[in-house]
């Protein structure tokens, strides 16, 4: 993937500093233990408070990094409302325990808020009967099934506390911020009702993982929606977003810096996945294939266990997305689902 974006910010801050991207809009960079090792979060002065975007990884050590935040990049100032753009855990993880600590409420949308309680509250079983029974089926076996199976569910591990039940964003929604007017966007496909929230004043996108400047967000296929597809989701919501805002936009993403090019970029992903459903459907011209096998086509790196879960619930994405355009048929054999090229 070539883009030309423009990076008007080097550096992020560092640990528990902030740095002003635009007017009253501060950026916050938290560590995450992964490969993909850090997020951003955005602050918000709000007459003599903050709005928080996005609140960091549900675990002891960001709770302890927000507590040092609290009198350095917060000055001390208390946060009066806390945005969440969506569900996963490193957006939404210090959710309850900030909304607790300033007596604050957390704003979402509703499908990111179905989500949530429904994945937090589910049983350790029914995760497992869930892994097993959609990456069974799309042909995941043995040790590997096994072991994701057998994590429960590690999403209330990394969310260990819900929120109260928030304030309701929805599409096309103002929500006002120190005098500013913030239009709500949803995006779709990584999450199913991800805020988006923009500035048309001076063309600020808070993009959350939406629209990341060099990776490309991972769209996954969850037991609950075994038809789901977040491919076509994802495409169709981001060419409503380059339709709806221009391209000299600043893009605030979750993940890398800072970036000019919305319609560059949002084509670069748009292209990606296009190619990504292109090898998989040549790939199933030369022999049926499950979602298992197709994933050295569509990953060309070593996959560990947490990674394994991402790609399988990709790979049934692109398949799930070719089976509804009909470029694939299915056959179930021994229990399996094949795609054959049509
Ligand atoms: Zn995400």
């Amino acid at each position: 993937m070539s883009s030309a974006l423009q990076y008007p910010f080097t550096e992020p801050p560092a640990s528990g500093h902030r740095i002003q991207v635009a007017p009253g809009v501060h950026w916050l960079h938290f560590p995450l233990p992964f490969s993909l090792d850090h997020i951003n979060l955005w602050l918000l002065e709000d007459g003599d408070d903050w709005t928080l975007v996005d609140t960091g990884f549900g675990s002891r050590a960001t709770r302890e990094l927000w507590r040092a935040a609290f009198d350095s990049a917060l000055d001390g100032r208390p946060i009066r409302r806390i945005l969440v753009t969506h569900y996963h855990p490193d957006h939404i993880g210090q959710a309850a325990w900030l909304a607790g600590h300033f007596q604050a409420p957390v704003w979402m949308t509703e499908g990111e808020w179905a989500l949530t309680h429904r994945l937090q509250t589910a049983s350790d079983e029914a995760v497992a009967e869930g892994f097993r029974h959609l990456f069974g089926r799309h042909g995941l076996g043995g040790d590997a099934l096994d072991t994701l199976a057998g994590r429960g569910n590690s999403y209330r591990k990394v969310m260990p506390e819900l929120p109260p039940a928030p304030e309701i964003i929805a599409e096309g929604d103002a929500v006002s911020i120190n005098g500013d007017t913030w239009r709500v966007h949803i995006g779709r496909g990584h999450a199913p009702e991800h805020a988006c929230l923009y500035r048309e004043r001076d063309r600020l996108l808070i993009s959350g993982d939406q629209v990341l400047p060099t990776i490309s967000s991972n769209l996954t296929v969850r037991a609950h929606e075994p038809d789901d597809d977040p491919v076509t989701d994802f495409v169709d919501s981001l060419r409503a977003l380059r339709a709806a805002l221009p391209r000299d936009t600043l893009v605030l993403p979750a993940h890398g810096l800072p970036f000019r090019g919305l319609h560059e970029r949002i084509d670069d992903l748009c292209a990606h996945h296009d190619e990504q459903l292109d090898a998989a459907r040549d790939a199933c011209a030369e022999r049926p294939l499950t979602a298992f096998d197709l994933l050295p086509v569509l990953f060309k790196r070593e996959l560990d266990s947490r990674q394994l879960m991402f790609a399988m619930g990709e790979s049934i994405a692109h398949l799930n997305c070719l089976h509804a355009l009909g470029r694939v048929r299915r056959e179930e054999r021994d229990g399996r689902l094949y795609h054959i090229a049509v």
